[in-house]
């Protein structure tokens, strides 16, 4: 048996997703023309209580477009220093928008309105770049699937917006936190002026982002995701399987949910981990007893058909998703015991 643990974008479409695909009605999206583009992003629009959202290739560009649209070159965007966007996204900002970066260090991937607040750079000092995007990641990656609290995006959301710095959040796990918290979706959009939702983790999508915003927000992304070379066109194939994944497959996150601590407090108490980061989603990161025995444990695992992932200095991550059963579960916990 092999059980692929290193990440929720590994996710294969099932059949009925396929046949979801297979019958899309399609036209060209580069000319708006494409019904099932026009669904999802009318659907999740609507799940959102936003005004509009567009369908884009990734997460990398919808974060990426979002940056564009709301920073100028020079212009400076506020993230915590593990956050994707800075991280794991090429030095995008950089290179696409020019603009520089304040990162924060904060509690498992997530920053405070406090922190921002000391680094909001004043507008009349010329010395300084111009403070012009708040960013955060829910549920945090780097912070092990942590989730915000929704009172500290609230603090942070009115202070944003009394400043007039756009806020943008980074939801390619947004679901997952939705579910645990239970939190009203529109109630939560309401806190951002731009969101970007993945579709490819564990929604089991195999392809797509969607950017969440205002008419006017939106309709300068459209523009932005053109000249990124994000314009597709019969691309309703794919939104068939975005929008098959949030009628399907968003409740069945909290099984996801449920795996994950299963897993985490059977390896509480091997000998071999020193900790495992409180799982709060789908996301488990154990810390090693012995930092340099991390490889030889990946190994080990990966012989016994258990795939996991580096995730920094003696730190292994597992990740759960729609595609690791119930079986699958109880056979890793029977094989580490072995480790
Ligand atoms: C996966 C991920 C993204 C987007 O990644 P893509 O591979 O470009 O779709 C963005 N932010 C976070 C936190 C992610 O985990």
């Amino acid at each position: 048996m092999i059980v692929d643990f290193r990440s929720d974008t590994v996710t294969k479409p099932s059949s009925a997703m396929l046949d979801a695909m297979f019958s899309a009605e399609t036209g060209d999206d580069v000319f708006g023309e494409d019904p099932t583009v026009n669904a999802l992003q009318n659907y999740v629009a609507n799940y959102f209580g936003k005004e509009a959202s567009l369908f884009c290739s990734s997460g990398t560009q919808t974060n990426q477009i979002a940056i564009n649209v709301h920073v100028q070159p020079g212009g400076e965007v506020i993230c915590h220093e593990e956050s994707h966007i800075y991280k794991y996204e090429g030095g995008g900002i950089a290179k696409n928008s020019g603009a520089s970066v304040r990162l924060l260090q904060g509690n498992r991937g997530r920053i405070t309105k406090e922190q921002i607040e000391k680094w909001i750079n004043p507008e009349h000092d010329v010395h300084f770049p111009l403070t012009q995007l708040i960013s955060l990641e829910d549920t945090a990656n780097r912070g092990g699937g942590a989730i915000y609290n929704f009172e500290d995006i609230k603090n942070i959301s009115a202070f944003s917006r009394s400043n007039k710095i756009p806020l943008h959040l980074d939801g390619a796990r947004l679901m997952n936190a939705l579910i645990e918290t239970k939190i009203d979706p529109k109630e939560y959009a309401q806190q951002f002026d731009s969101i970007s939702l993945c579709l490819s983790k564990g929604l089991g999508a195999p392809i797509g982002s969607v950017l969440i915003g205002s008419n006017d927000f939106i309709k300068k992304a459209h523009r932005v995701r053109k000249v990124f070379g994000g314009g597709m066109r019969q691309a309703g194939i794919i939104a068939a399987a975005g929008l098959y994944a949030l009628q399907n497959n968003v409740d069945r996150l909290a099984i996801d949910h449920f795996h994950a601590k299963l897993l985490s407090e059977t390896m509480h108490s091997f000998s071999w981990i020193k900790e495992i980061v409180d799982v709060e989603t789908n996301i488990i990161v154990v810390v090693l007893k012995e930092e340099t025995k991390r490889d030889y444990i990946i190994q080990e695992l990966a012989n016994k058909g258990i795939k996991t992932i580096a995730f920094g200095p003696g730190m292994i991550r597992f990740v759960t998703h729609l595609d690791v059963s119930a079986e699958q579960v109880n056979y890793t916990l029977e094989k580490l015991k072995e480790i």
